[in-house]
């Protein structure tokens, strides 16, 4: 059983931010990567409205040098991931990884969110075969070839184009006639002849034998059905809580995201939350730097406050 103060769940930038807090308070923070290995961040090809970057930085980037900074503070990393937690008895809780059991003092739980699946049929048979949730990861290998993007939100439209300078063709299908994503987006988006919208429809099911070859879509206005021909579905339509863990142990809303005090303390006294994990509403690089910050130094008080 290995004991510490702090540990963080989390490795995306509220968890490296709230890192970056307890460390330069001297409390050696441990971060425990979690599957992603720098969240959702990391695997977005371009950010563009994080402050301090006029030029925009790569996802990757931006979120090496967070954890750098946490690093030079006294932060440690370890790539793993957290698979029981015991919060129950208060602090010291208890937590287990794949490969360790520790004890700490205080927790911050920074496990953000997943990528919404539609539930259709194809859809988790097909993932990594034409099925995909990561532009970034998957674009290269559809070079030349037709993709469809699901999802009318910024995500959608800014993966979409992403995917436009490897795709042939990048076909939006949106549920809806009028697009959720900001104004920017849209813009660049509808100016981009790559790019093409069907409006009012739902995929239905994704069709293929080891690999995507078409979309089954079905318009909500007029009913109809329709076989659309692609080699790839890219999946884009929100996300959930990565909360699994706790259920049962710190109180969610009714989508079981963590609840968490103006102190971003959760239901249990010392176990603190940040980040897309407790955040339905602004779900931004920007909101989750400040809400590890905030977690970070409230943290810090309330072990200061026990000492
Ligand atoms: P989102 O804003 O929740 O959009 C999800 C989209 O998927 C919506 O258009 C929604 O349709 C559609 N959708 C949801 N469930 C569906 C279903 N079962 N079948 C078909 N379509 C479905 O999610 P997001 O685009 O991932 O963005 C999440 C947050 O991150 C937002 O706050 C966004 O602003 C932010 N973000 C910002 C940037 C940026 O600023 N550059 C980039 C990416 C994300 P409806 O519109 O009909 O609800």
């Amino acid at each position: 059983m290995t004991k510490e103060r702090v540990i963080i769940l989390g490795s995306g930038p509220a968890g490296l931010t709230a890192a970056l807090y307890t460390a330069r308070a001297n409390l050696e923070p441990l971060v425990i990567s979690g599957s992603q290995l720098g969240g959702q961040v990391s695997i977005t090809y371009e950010v563009e409205n994080y402050p301090g970057f006029p030029e925009g930085s790569t996802g990757p980037e931006l979120v090496e040098r967070m954890q750098k900074q946490a690093e030079r503070f006294g932060a440690r990393m370890v790539v793993d991931e957290v698979v029981e937690v015991d919060f129950r008895r208060g602090s010291p809780f208890r937590l287990k990884t794949y490969a360790e059991e520790y004890e700490a003092e205080a927790v911050v739980v920074c496990t953000g969110a997943s990528p919404k699946r539609l539930g259709v049929p194809g859809e988790e048979t097909m993932i990594g075969k034409g099925v995909s949730f990561c532009a970034t990861c998957d674009g290269f290998f559809f070079r030349e070839k037709e993709v469809v993007v699901v999802g009318g939100g910024d995500s959608a439209l800014e993966e979409g184009l992403f995917l436009t300078r490897f795709a042939n063709r990048v076909r939006v299908v949106h549920r809806r006639d009028a697009l959720r994503a900001g104004e920017t987006l849209k813009r660049r988006a509808m100016a981009n002849e790559k790019m093409t919208f069907v409006w009012d429809t739902v995929v239905e099911e994704i069709v293929g034998n080891g690999k995507v070859e078409a979309v089954r879509l079905r318009n909500l206005k007029t009913g109809t059905a329709e076989r659309l021909a692609t080699d790839g579905v890219f999946i884009y339509i929100g996300h959930f809580p990565n909360t699994d863990l706790f259920r049962g142990q710190l109180a969610m809303d009714g989508h079981e995201y963590l609840s968490a005090d103006a102190r971003m303390m959760t239901s249990v006294e010392g176990v603190f939350a940040a980040g897309e994990v407790m955040d339905p509403v602004y779900r931004q690089v920007a909101t989750s730097v400040g809400q590890g910050a905030a977690a970070g130094m409230m943290l810090e008080r309330w072990l200061a406050s026990r000492d």
